[in-house]
């Protein structure tokens, strides 16, 4: 069974039968100590996405 991560921005647990557009969210930054890029992967619900994304940039998912 897989673990339920959590979402980076309300820290509830994703149930990921319940939401289908829960996504993964990559993060990237360029961090000078290793001079280079590095990435972390975060969960995030849907709506919780869709509620802090700018209306003007649209948002789909793809299943
Ligand atoms: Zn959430």
């Amino acid at each position: 069974m897989e673990l339920n991560p959590i979402c980076c921005f309300c820290y509830l647990i994703i149930d990921l039968d319940e939401d289908e557009g829960a996504t993964v969210v990559k993060l990237g930054a360029v961090d000078p100590a290793k001079g280079g890029n590095v990435t972390q992967r975060a969960y995030s619900h849907s709506g919780c996405l869709r509620e802090r994304v700018h209306p003007n940039i649209d948002l789909w998912w793809e299943f």
